[in-house]
């Protein structure tokens, strides 16, 4: 069976995709369609022809997977439905009822729906996705692959909330986390530039991309994760606050009359680093900094301060830490987070060599001196190629 997949990511007005080949672990072409459902949709594949840039409307996911198609057939590469292993869907959500892959057929896609109460803003469009792809590959196993399923493993300890017992079981109040499949990727790919098995190794993953999030892995297994019932807790992300008293929100019912939505949109897209900087991307952020702006200086600093307090908790509940690895769009590119935001932690073994630091990582690199106690790398993530293997490993078992 060949084993090239499909992957595709669907974002409630974007879809972002990539012909996998599993063995190598090469992409054979990457795609974004962005702005559907807006006038002008804006599509972007790139190929063994080079990069095509498109500029038309795309009405809606279905039109966008036809879109997909239509970019294969002219600009390459071949995508056969005899040729293809599998299909792989990121899903956002899969609760506690999705602990892997799941091969999605209509009971699966109606348990993602229902899962949407839990996460609505991925989970409906991550289905339309799943539902236009099935329809334009009715041949093809299509597999969803959860950002959850890696931290159905969390204890009790990690994911119970301390409310009321029969609220939280009514509800599916919990800890269910997310970005499960980069921090799985980059935990045992971590254990594997160290040379052992994931088994033997304690890892702290930094995810810090536009959405960011911690975890703590004890011997290949999540253990401890920053996100929560939703993406929304933990640490400071480009639009979302990540941690914050809960009873700001009632205070803000009160005092401002906010409502729930409006709540959602100020936690959830007008706080984090945009809230406190003006912009949620990083490099604008620095650069504020260099102007000499106030508020972007105070934002890098709770920044830097909330990923230390990650940091030194789940050291704590590790125990024993033998890597820390930086990863996604903030973890991969920016010296100056990593190295701040590990600043003083050198009672604990953790050091950060500045002339390794250095720059933009675009592959594996040791940032700590020879010796530390901890390692501390910069391990690129590559989700795509986790969903592909995942998909590939489930339609061949
Ligand atoms: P997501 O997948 O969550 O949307 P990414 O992992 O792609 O996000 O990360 C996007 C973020 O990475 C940007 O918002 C920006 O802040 C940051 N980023 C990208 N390149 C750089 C860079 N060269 N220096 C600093 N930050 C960068």
């Amino acid at each position: 069976m060949s084993a090239h997949v499909l992957v595709i990511n669907s974002g409630s007005s974007s879809i972002k995709y990539q012909l996998v080949d599993v063995e190598s672990g090469d992409a054979m072409a990457t795609g974004l369609i962005e702005r559907i459902g807006q006038p002008t949709g804006s599509i972007r594949h790139e190929g063994p022809d080079g990069t095509t840039k498109l500029e038309q409307p795309v009405p809606d996911h279905e039109a966008g997977i036809a879109v997909i198609l239509d970019l294969f057939a002219t600009h390459g590469p071949r995508l056969a439905a005899d040729e293809l292993a599998a299909i792989g869907h990121r899903v956002v959500q899969g609760g506690s009822r999705f602990p892997g892959p799941a091969l999605v057929d209509d009971a699966v896609e109606a348990a993602i729906s229902e899962l949407a109460t839990l996460a609505p803003l991925h989970n409906p469009p991550n289905l339309s996705g799943i539902r236009a792809a099935r329809h334009a590959f009715p041949t093809v196993p299509h597999v969803a692959v959860f950002d959850t399923s890696f931290h159905t493993t969390l204890p009790p300890a990690a994911y119970t909330y301390a409310i009321d017992r029969q609220v939280a079981a009514d509800y599916a109040i919990r800890r269910y986390g997310a970005h499960g499949t980069s921090h799985l990727y980059v935990s045992r790919h971590t254990a594997e530039l160290l040379g052992k098995d994931p088994s033997e190794v304690n890892v702290i993953v930094l995810h810090l991309g536009n959405g960011a999030s911690a975890t703590a892995v004890r011997g290949g297994v999540s253990v401890e994760t920053s996100m929560g019932l939703t993406p929304l807790e933990g640490l400071v992300m480009g639009t979302r606050s990540g941690d914050i008293d809960p009873a700001v929100l009632f205070h803000l019912q009160r005092v401002a009359g906010m409502t729930t939505d409006e709540l959602d949109d100020l936690l959830n897209r007008r706080s984090g680093m945009l809230g406190l900087s003006g912009s949620s991307d990083m490099r604008d952020v620095h650069d504020a900094v260099a102007a000499g702006d106030e508020n972007a200086r105070t934002a890098l600093e709770v920044y830097y301060h909330r990923i230390k307090s990650y940091v030194g908790s789940y050291y704590a509940h590790l125990g024993h830490v033998d890597a820390i690895a930086f990863t996604a769009g903030i973890g991969e590119n920016d010296d100056i987070v990593r190295i701040n935001s590990l600043a003083g932690l050198e009672r604990l073994g953790i050091a950060v060599d500045p002339e390794r630091n250095a720059g933009r990582k675009k592959a594996d690199t040791v940032i700590s001196p020879d010796g530390s106690e901890v390692t501390v790398l910069v391990v690129p993530t590559n989700e795509e190629l986790e969903i592909a293997r995942q998909a590939v490993a489930l339609v061949t078992a």
